[in-house]
């Protein structure tokens, strides 16, 4: 069909582990643009609730929870022939089945770096092991740059994800805002330099979604658009942010990691309990949460320039300011109120969503033209017309799955790769449909607007951009 275009084949299998808010979402993405025999096809999942969606799309649905002990027992007869492994659960290790896919030569993709149970919250392991640091880390240890390993596509949803693709083209956007004739670079240091010679100091993942129930939360409750198993495990690991050249002074709470590339620091504090002045161009100024990420790790590192003896010239700041829904924040609120003990009842806001937008883009600040924003501003009503089973929230990651995996099939020896890494242009192409308004926004404000107020602060005045400044202490 003209409307919906068939982007690339697969011979099968195709294997979904999880079955959740995202899995269902991207199924009907992925039945209707890659053309692949729905009889190869399998989801895992050990929850039930899913089956229905799977049959009545002619899917395979097969109730089991992979764990460390059966985890090559139960996939081998599914992918020691090759294929494509799409990890969409929580809980499941992405490592343990990268190393497997490539061993059997099955293509894989998962839109976060997942570790086995506990990982995000096992006391026992240092805050490096519970980072998203240390697992996009432990992924990429096994890249073997020489070797034609399959592509192993690591965190590529929305965000992290999309927002890689989108830093970007706003970088190309701002050049050329800013009067400055520049040819796309064609390599990692080419765009580091290009960040960097357009003064760009840092970058916010910048969202905010608005969508809203008819049901309000209720007391004892957590809702959420997506994942509250996700949502929760990666508020509850230590807020991290990739570290900036342009920062004068670590916070008083940061610390780097021991090993690796050092891109990011960490705070000694979990991010859903740690706020940040952001904007974005609905709510405008808005204050949001710095949820560690893998995206504020890979684009900083990726947008890092090196002199020739490997000392870091360039780096720009890189974090998530996410505003969940009004709902989500309460939920938050409550959570924190409990002491980080999770409420009695989970709610995953779905059918019941009335109004609202997914607004999520990146904010690159610092530079000539102060800030400015690039993203997608999907509506909950667009979202119901152009795909099934899910909101606005899922259907920015789904097609990106999507648009991951058709990148992947077409690039299928490319190893472990991140997003930065992939061809940007080509995912956003077979994503665009789905994105609702894709907007570009400048703003005069910085985190110093209407500050100091009327008490006294710590602030550095002398640079708005400063973390200090941004961090609600
Ligand atoms: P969800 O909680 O709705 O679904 C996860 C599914 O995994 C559930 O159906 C659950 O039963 C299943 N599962 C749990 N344990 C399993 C096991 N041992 N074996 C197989 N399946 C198992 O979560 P979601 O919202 O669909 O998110 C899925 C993943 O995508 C999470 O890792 C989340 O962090 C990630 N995510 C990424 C983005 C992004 O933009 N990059 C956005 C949303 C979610």
């Amino acid at each position: 069909m003209a409307e919906w275009p068939i982007h690339t084949s697969f011979p099968g299998p195709i294997v979904m582990i999880g079955f959740g808010s995202i899995g269902r979402g991207a199924l009907p993405l992925i039945l209707r643009h890659i053309d692949a025999p729905r009889d190869r096809m399998v989801i895992i999942d050990p929850d039930e609730a899913g089956r229905p969606i799977a049959e009545e799309n002619g899917i395979r649905f097969r109730r089991l929870a992979l764990t460390r002990e059966n985890l090559r027992q139960e996939l081998a007869p599914l992918l020691s022939g090759g294929g494509f492994c799409v990890n969409l659960s929580v809980e499941v290790a992405s490592v343990a089945l990268i190393q497997l896919c490539r061993e059997w030569g099955a293509l894989y993709l998962d839109t976060c770096v997942e570790p086995w149970p506990g990982g995000y919250t096992d006391p026992s392991l240092s805050v490096t092991e519970r980072s998203n640091y240390g697992l996009r880390e432990s992924a990429r240890a096994l890249r073997r740059p020489d070797a034609p390993d399959p592509t192993a596509l690591i965190a590529h949803g929305a965000n992290p994800g999309m927002v890689s693709h989108f830093v970007k083209q706003a970088l190309l956007n701002l050049a050329e805002d800013l009067g400055r004739a520049v040819d796309e670079p064609k390599d990692q240091p080419g765009w580091a330099r290009l960040a960097r010679d357009l003064g760009v100091k840092g970058i916010h993942i910048a969202e905010r979604d608005t969508q809203r129930a008819s049901i309000p939360k209720r007391w004892g409750e957590f809702v959420n658009t997506w994942s509250i198993e996700g949502f929760l495990g990666e508020g509850m690991q230590p807020a991290e942010l990739g570290w900036g050249t342009h920062e004068k002074a670590m916070p008083p709470d940061g610390a780097r990691h021991p090993y690796g590339c050092d891109a990011a620091i960490y705070l000694n504090r979990p991010g859903c309990a740690t706020r940040v002045r952001s904007w974005a161009p609905t709510p405008g100024p808005q204050i949001g949460w710095l949820i560690t990420h893998n995206e504020s790790i890979s684009i900083a590192d990726y947008l890092t320039l090196r002199d020739e003896d490997g000392t870091v010239a360039y780096r720009p700041t890189c974090h998530y300011a996410y505003h969940p829904s009004d709902d989500t924040v309460l939920s938050l609120h409550e959570f924190q109120g409990r002491a980080f003990e999770r409420q009695p009842k989970l709610r995953l806001m779905n059918e019941e969503i009335v109004e609202g937008i997914d607004e999520l883009g990146v904010l690159l600040y610092g530079h000539a033209k102060n800030a400015y924003w690039f993203g997608s501003q999907l509506s909950i009503g667009e979202t119901r017309r152009l795909a099934p089973y899910q909101n606005a929230t899922a259907l920015q990651v789904t097609s990106a799955v999507l648009g991951g995996m058709v990148w992947a099939i077409e690039n299928p020896r490319a190893g472990v790769v991140d997003a930065d890494e992939i061809g940007w242009r080509r995912v956003l192409e077979v994503q665009m449909p789905y994105l609702g308004p894709v907007i570009g926004a400048y703003t005069d404000w910085t985190p110093l607007r209407g500050r100091p107020g009327l008490f006294p602060e710590d602030i550095d005045p002398s640079d708005p951009w400063q973390f200090r400044n941004v961090i609600v202490r």
